[in-house]
């Protein structure tokens, strides 16, 4: 019998068309995932949690044993602070009465678990705080035992896969070069998530927020990704597998098409002049920036030297991966990103004070947790300019909120520049030192920020999630994030001509950039760099060099005179250019 076929509908998080078998990845997150059960299955569900505490119950009185047999009678006793919270009482009643509303066991146990251990991180006395941890565990244990299944990683996949996940961290995804994966799909995630972006950049083809898609796949279904329209079938009849297949290829053939124009400047018909960079989440992509012939890489996003470890990056580590992508990028500069983890990048550095936060976008994040621990921005500082006296550099703040911060970071900077001069290591005197404009107050503050360096980045991944006060990783609130809202067209207006005025040049590294609808908007409004991912520069490019300056600056006039704006942008969405 043929299985049922469903298509679903989510965000298009990376372009292109993947086909394969499901890899279904059941991780801690699973818990997350809220089923509602109906009243007549209440009872069994109850029934189902208390089953897994006494399952949990043995297999720790078992381990408490085996502890005491080869270390003593002491070393058990330390089990039993894991028996007591796995017994407390006022944990199982809360469950029990989330079950009882109507929750599955899983999402109540996970939800009741991280209040407490919320007020476990209130605590002011260390021990008692750490022992978060151990009730982290404890829940962990139930989890597995409710799933009824073992963990699976990622690193398990044997064969070509689409990985279908609850969600998948930054971390996860800067690893699935190496695992076979051709494209994947999650429950949760917006289009301008971390995840997202580093999919693009490996060119996995991916749909996120699709809300409950791992509750109706298998292991071994067939499924078809569809990464420019974020449609996701499942179990496909013959006829739209054949049609999908055609499509790939069909693409695949525009793709070669648009190749033609690498070599070729980006440059518009009346020969205004723009540069085409690239975003790289880590040094493998420079070989598909190269390909795609970009001019330059105008954001390096250095986070993922943190990613799936348990310390910190040493100087050398950051030295050579910087020099090997400014070697290779040569004649071309390259701007390092100093680092931006926080927000949907949590690492946890094994230092003192950092905790997952309620508001982590809001939080001790990129420029923040650089300016409260010197000694990990300077490790990263040393690196770059190092390698300044290799290969074309430059530096970038993230996050910057004002002037302040910018002095803060550059006092660090000379600090690190003074030791080098002092230890005799050579660098680049004139490195050019930039800011991201990605936080609304520096894009009101533009003009004062643009007298305190070289060049500005607009970062409209973040600048629209905290102008429109929409996370940018949240599925249910997607629709709300809007490249076109007037309110995110006149920041960019004013931080281009702010830092035209300063004569300094304004690029831009957000997705709006690669945005083909608003490429015409942007060279009308005066950008000087459009920083993308490698896979969308030939797109870009040929609007580009298709479209007159005059017709652009007409476009903007119109925009940003009319009375009535939504026409204008109703009538751009709806005629895009080439
Ligand atoms: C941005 O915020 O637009 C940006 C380019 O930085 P990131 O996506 O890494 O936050
Ligand atoms: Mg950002």
């Amino acid at each position: 019998m043929d299985k049922k076929t469903n298509v679903f509908q989510g965000i298009p998080a990376s372009p292109g068309i993947a086909i394969g078998k499901v890899f279904l990845l059941e991780d801690e997150d699973f818990c997350l995932i809220h089923r509602e059960i109906p009243k007549d299955a209440i009872k069994k569900e109850i029934s189902r949690f208390k089953e897994s505490l006494a399952r949990t119950r043995s297999e720790m009185l078992a381990t408490q044993e085996k502890i005491h047999k080869t270390l003593g009678k002491e070393y058990a006793r330390l089990a039993d602070a894991y028996l007591l919270i796995l017994e407390d009482p006022i944990i199982t009643r809360d469950v029990v009465k989330r079950i009882g509303e109507g929750v599955n066991a899983e999402y109540a146990l996970f939800r009741i678990l991280e209040k407490v251990v919320r007020s476990f991180e209130k605590i002011d006395d260390e021990y008692f705080r750490e022992r978060k941890h151990d009730i982290q565990d404890v829940g962990k244990k139930i989890l597995n035992n409710l799933m009824g299944k073992e963990r699976r990683y990622l690193t398990d996949i044997e064969s070509e896969s689409i990985v279908v996940a609850h969600n998948l961290a930054p971390s996860d995804t800067i690893s699935l070069r190496e695992n076979l994966v051709k494209g994947f799909a999650t429950n949760i995630g917006g289009k301008t998530s971390h995840t997202a972006i580093i999919a693009q950049g490996l060119e996995i083809p991916a749909v996120v927020g699709l809300k409950n898609i791992t509750a109706n796949v298998k292991e071994g279904d067939t499924i078809i990704v569809d990464g420019n329209q974020g449609i996701v079938i499942i179990n496909p009849v013959q006829e739209i597998l054949e049609n999908y297949h055609r499509e790939h290829e069909i693409q695949q053939s525009q793709i070669r098409e648009l190749q033609k124009l690498r070599d070729l400047p980006a440059q518009t018909t009346d020969g205004h002049r723009v540069v085409i960079a690239a975003n790289i989440d880590n040094p493998t992509e420079v070989k598909s920036v190269l390909n795609h012939g970009a001019e330059g890489i105008g954001l390096y996003r250095t986070e993922f030297l943190y990613f799936n470890r348990n310390d910190l990056p040493a100087e050398e580590e950051h030295y050579q991966n910087y020099l090997h992508v400014t070697q290779k990028m040569l004649p071309y500069s390259v701007i390092i990103r100093t680092i931006d983890l926080g927000g949907d990048k949590f690492v946890p550095l094994g230092l003192e004070g950092i905790s997952e936060e309620d508001n982590p976008f809001l939080g001790l994040r990129a420029i923040r947790l650089c300016l409260k621990y010197p000694s990990i921005f300077k490790t990263q500082l040393r690196a770059i300019l190092r390698v300044s006296a290799e290969g074309r550099v430059k530096i970038m703040y993230p996050m910057i909120s004002g002037v302040e911060e910018i002095r803060a970071a550059n006092r660090i900077l000379e600090e690190t520049k003074q030791e080098l001069r002092r230890e005799g290591i050579k660098f680049d005197e004139n490195l050019e030192v930039g800011v991201m404009i990605e936080v609304p107050s520096a894009a009101l503050s533009a003009d004062i920020i643009a007298n305190e360096v070289d060049f500005l980045s607009i970062g409209t991944n973040d600048l629209i999630q905290y102008t429109l006060a929409v996370d940018r990783v949240n599925e249910n609130v997607a629709s709300l994030y809007e490249p076109f809202h007037p309110s995110i067209l006149r920041l960019i207006k004013s931080v281009i001509e702010a830092g035209h005025k300063a004569g300094k040049w304004v690029g831009m590294c957000g997705e709006m950039a690669s945005d083909p609808l608003l490429t015409l908007v942007l060279i009308g409004l005066g950008l000087n760099e459009f920083s993308i991912s490698p896979l969308l520069i030939p797109r870009i490019k040929k609007i580009i060099r298709s479209s007159s300056l005059l017709n652009a600056k007409a476009l903007v006039q119109e925009l940003f005179e009319s009375k009535n704006w939504e026409t204008v942008i109703n009538r751009i969405k709806k005629h895009p250019t080439p």
